[in-house]
């Protein structure tokens, strides 16, 4: 007998995980597929980079009531700096502007993983199957039915609903042939944690560069998270430097801050758009980087990804409350439909950041300092910017207002 859920989540990353716990409230049926065991060290979600999250994420996280285990592990952001390398202009956020007490968070994605799988297996509506990989899928009008493959031997689910968020590469997605859109940046973001010589004051700071753009994040004990993105050519090279030599790299690129008196082991990632064409398919929805993957220039992935479970969240808790199929094409239709424009937006808005500011032609990077000062200028123009920082542009689901979905 195949094992029978009303929803089927392929991928316990921070996205699947989070859709999870935001039901754990909800009489439904749940299993979580997860291929590796969160504390294994070859874990690809749970590792050394550390997220910026948006006041609106933190809301989320506040509805799911996950908050108090995560607040502990989060630094506040309270000024946001961007500006760019060489070129006059710079545009500036400030939290007690906006009315807020922090513009976002900073968080390690452990300290996230930790705490989701810390609730998790004590949620009484939810099977976890890890480790478990997704191998093949069969979606028809009736139901699905997801095959695993596990350390038991092979195992069948069958599902009202399969929300996949097993990340960019996402073998789900494949499976169901959804195509997607991908543009190889032909960047890397090599990261590291680095202790300024002066405080950081709770500020993050973007800047802009010839090879790319560079994000140091303020965190605990007066250290910052760095990404800094460089060409792929220059990739090797910038990870061979002995700390002093990557150090003074840093400090060429942000001459205001001053210097730096420490720097973790370093990591790289190749940037990549992966942008899939329809976010859903018969008894299947799409989700976090299953959907979208970003380039980090704005700190959003995640942050997008987790609206996406917002919405989800809300309307299968809706769904189910008035006895609805969680897998009804009105559904689905439904989610995509809500979150094409937040997609459309904050994609469109990360990749031209990507594109523009690596471009060298002199009367780019002059236009660039020109929009950057007016966008400090423009009241309108920098509350849109803050809106959009703060992950809080309406429609906001439920969650996202602090509530249950
Ligand atoms: C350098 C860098 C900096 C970033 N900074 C930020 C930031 O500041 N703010 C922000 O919002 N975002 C940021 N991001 C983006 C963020 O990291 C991602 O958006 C987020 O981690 C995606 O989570 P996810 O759960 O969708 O996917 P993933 O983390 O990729 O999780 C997918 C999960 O699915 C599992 N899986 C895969 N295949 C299968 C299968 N066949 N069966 C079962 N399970 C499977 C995997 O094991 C994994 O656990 C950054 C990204 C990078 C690279």
């Amino acid at each position: 007998m195949n094992a029978r859920y009303d929803l089927v989540i392929v991928g316990g990353g921070p996205v699947g995980a989070s859709l999870a716990r935001a039901l754990a409230g909800v009489d439904l049926a749940i299993a979580l597929v997860e291929a590796v065991p969160p504390r294994d060290p070859g874990q690809p979600s749970y590792d050394e980079r550390v997220l910026a999250l948006a006041h609106g994420s933190r809301r989320i996280f506040e509805g799911m009531g996950l908050w108090p285990r995560l607040a502990p592990h989060a630094h506040p952001i309270a000024h946001i700096h961007v500006s760019q390398r060489g070129r006059f202009g710079a545009t500036r956020l400030h939290a007690h502007e906006e009315g807020v007490d922090a513009l976002g968070h900073v968080i390690p994605t452990r300290a996230i993983g930790q705490a989701l799988w810390a609730e998790l297996p004590r949620q009484a509506n939810l099977d976890i199957h890890c480790p478990a990989r997704l191998t093949a899928l069969e979606l028809d009008a009736t139901a699905a039915r997801l095959h695993l493959e596990t350390d038991d031997g092979p195992r069948t689910l069958e599902a009202a609903l399969v929300v996949a968020a097993d990340g960019g590469a996402s073998p789900t997605r494949r499976l169901a042939g959804i195509d997607s859109e991908e543009t190889d940046y032909g960047q890397s973001a090599v990261i590291a944690t680095v202790t300024p010589e002066r405080p950081h004051r709770d500020t993050a700071y973007e800047r802009f560069t010839e090879s790319g753009p560079l994000a140091l994040l303020p965190m605990s004990e007066g250290r910052c998270s760095l990404v800094f993105t460089v060409r792929r050519d220059e990739e090797d090279a910038l990870l061979a430097l002995d700390d002093g030599a990557f150090l003074a790299r840093v400090e060429a690129r942000l001459p205001h801050q001053g210097g730096y008196v420490r720097v973790s082991p370093r990591r790289a990632y190749p940037l990549r758009l992966v942008r899939a064409r329809r976010l859903t398919a018969s008894r299947l929805a799409l989700t976090g980087n299953a959907a979208h993957t970003l380039h980090p220039v704005a700190g959003q992935g995640f942050n997008l990804g987790l609206r996406d479970v917002a919405h989800l969240a809300e309307a299968i808790a809706d769904a189910h409350r008035v006895g609805t199929d969680l897998g009804a094409p009105e559904l689905l239709a439904a989610y995509e439909r809500a979150r094409r424009p937040d997609h459309d937006r904050t994609i469109g808005f990360t990749d031209f950041l990507a594109r523009v500011f690596v471009l060298r032609a002199p009367p780019v990077g002059h236009l660039r300092g020109l929009g950057l000062v007016a966008l400090n200028l423009c009241a309108p123009l920098k509350r849109g910017l803050a809106r959009h920082t703060l992950g809080l542009t309406p429609p906001l689901p439920r969650l996202a207002r602090g509530l249950a979905p």
